[in-house]
C-alpha cells in the first residue's frame, strides 16, 4: 500500500467517528435533513475502520480513531430507550387552596425552537420534528399578577450572540410576539406585574425580562448563585441588573411529596416547590384555579410529554440544558382587560408581594 492510501485511510479512521458525531447532533438538534441511513452505515462501518488502521497501519492513529469510536458509541447509546424507575403514584389529598375567585391563567406563547423528539428525550426519534415551545404564563391574581418565565423577549438575536458557536449552529429558533408586547396589546400595563416567577434561569425563560424593566424576578437562592455562576448558558440571565433578583425561601412544608414549598400568596393558589436537577433552582409552580383544576409549569424538567409519560431522560447532547419542552400551558389565551389599572393599584399589588412573599437579596 502506498504510503499516500495509508494516511487517507488513518484520517478517515479518525474523521469517521467524528462526522458521525456531528452528524447526529445536527439531526437531533434540529431535524437537519441528512440520510440516516447513510449514517447508520458509517456508524457500523467507522469501528470496523479504525481496527483495520489499529492492526495495520498505525497504533497511534488506530488507538485515537478506536477512542473516538467508543465516545461515539455512548453518544448514540444515550439516544436509546432507558425509562427511569417507576415511582409510587402520590395517593393522599390535594393541598388545601382557596384561590380568589378572580384567578386565571393565561398563555402566552413567544416562539418555537425547531427540535426532534431525539433531543427532548431518550428513545425519541430522529426523524420526529417537534417544535419546544417558548412560552410565557400569566397568572391574575388580586394580589399582584405574576408572569411564569417570559419566553423570547425583543431583544433575542443579540442574545443568542452572547452564546457560544457551539450552541448556535445546533439552535433553530422562530419568534413571535414577546410577551410584553401581548401584554400592552391585550391592555395590560406590564408595569403592574408583581413579579416574574422564574422556573430557571436559562436564556429562553429570562430573554424577555428585559422587555419588562422594573418588574422584580423572583428566584430561590439556588438558582440566584447559579446566575452568577453559570457561565454562557446563563450569560443572558446575568444581564438582568442584580436589584432586580428578589430571591425567596422554601419556607412552607411539604407540598405532594416535596420536602419544602413556598406558598406565594399565602392562600395555597401559587405554590413553588424545589425540583433541582435541570439548574441548581429549578422549580416547579404548581397553580390552583377556581374551578378546582390544579396545573403544574415545569419549567424544563421535561422538553415534551414523554419526559413524563414514558419516564424517559434527556440523551447526553441535551444535558448541558439549553432548551424548552413543548408543554404549551393549558390555559385560554389572554383577553384584554376593561381597563388598565391606576398606578396606586400597581404600587399596592407590588407592595403585597414584597411585604408577603419574598424577600430581596441584592
Ligand atoms: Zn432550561
Amino acid at each position: 500500500m502506498s504510503a499516500a492510501r495509508r494516511w487517507i485511510l488513518r484520517v478517515a479512521a479518525l474523521v469517521a467517528p467524528a462526522a458521525v458525531a456531528f452528524a447526529a447532533i445536527q439531526i437531533a438538534s434540529r431535524g437537519t435533513a441528512i440520510p440516516i441511513r447513510a449514517l447508520q452505515l458509517l456508524a457500523l462501518g467507522a469501528p470496523a475502520l479504525a481496527g483495520y488502521v489499529f492492526a495495520r497501519h498505525g497504533r497511534w492513529f488506530g488507538g485515537g480513531a478506536l477512542v473516538m469510536n467508543a465516545a461515539l458509541g455512548a453518544l448514540l447509546l444515550s439516544f436509546c430507550a432507558a425509562p427511569l424507575p417507576a415511582e409510587a403514584p402520590y395517593l393522599g389529598d390535594l393541598p388545601p387552596a382557596t384561590p380568589p375567585p378572580t384567578l386565571a391563567v393565561y398563555q402566552l406563547p413567544t416562539g418555537v425552537n425547531h427540535r426532534t423528539a431525539a433531543f427532548a428525550y431518550r428513545g425519541g426519534g430522529f426523524g420526529d420534528r417537534r417544535d419546544f415551545a417558548m412560552a410565557a404564563a400569566l397568572i391574575v391574581h388580586p394580589r399582584g399578577d405574576l408572569l411564569i418565565d417570559t419566553g423570547f423577549g425583543r431583544d433575542l438575536p443579540r442574545q443568542v450572540a452572547l452564546m457560544p458557536w457551539r450552541f448556535r449552529i445546533v439552535t433553530d429558533y422562530q419568534t413571535a410576539t414577546p410577551a410584553a408586547d401581548q401584554l400592552v396589546a391585550a391592555g395590560r400595563d406590564p408595569a403592574r406585574l408583581a413579579g416574574i416567577l422564574l422556573t430557571h434561569a436559562h436564556w429562553d425563560h429570562v430573554s424577555g425580562v428585559a422587555d419588562l424593566p422594573g418588574v422584580p424576578v423572583l428566584v430561590p437562592a439556588a438558582e440566584r448563585a447559579f446566575i452568577d455562576g453559570g457561565g454562557w448558558i446563563t450569560a443572558v440571565a446575568r444581564t438582568i441588573p442584580a436589584a432586580r433578583l428578589a430571591v425567596y425561601d422554601f419556607d412552607g412544608g411539604p407540598y405532594l411529596g416535596f420536602p419544602r414549598s413556598h406558598d406565594v400568596y399565602g392562600d395555597g393558589a401559587i405554590v413553588v416547590v424545589p425540583a433541582p436537577g435541570h439548574t441548581p433552582g429549578s422549580v416547579i409552580v404548581f397553580v390552583a384555579l377556581p374551578d378546582g383544576r390544579r396545573l403544574a409549569f415545569v419549567g424544563d424538567l421535561v422538553w415534551q410529554r414523554e419526559g413524563i409519560t414514558a419516564r424517559a431522560g434527556q440523551p447526553a447532547t441535551s444535558t448541558s440544558g439549553q432548551q424548552r419542552h413543548g408543554h404549551a400551558p393549558r390555559a385560554r389565551r389572554i383577553p384584554p382587560t376593561a381597563s388598565r389599572p391606576s398606578a396606586s393599584s400597581t404600587a399596592s399589588t407590588t407592595t403585597a408581594l414584597a411585604n408577603g412573599a419574598t424577600r430581596s437579596a441584592r
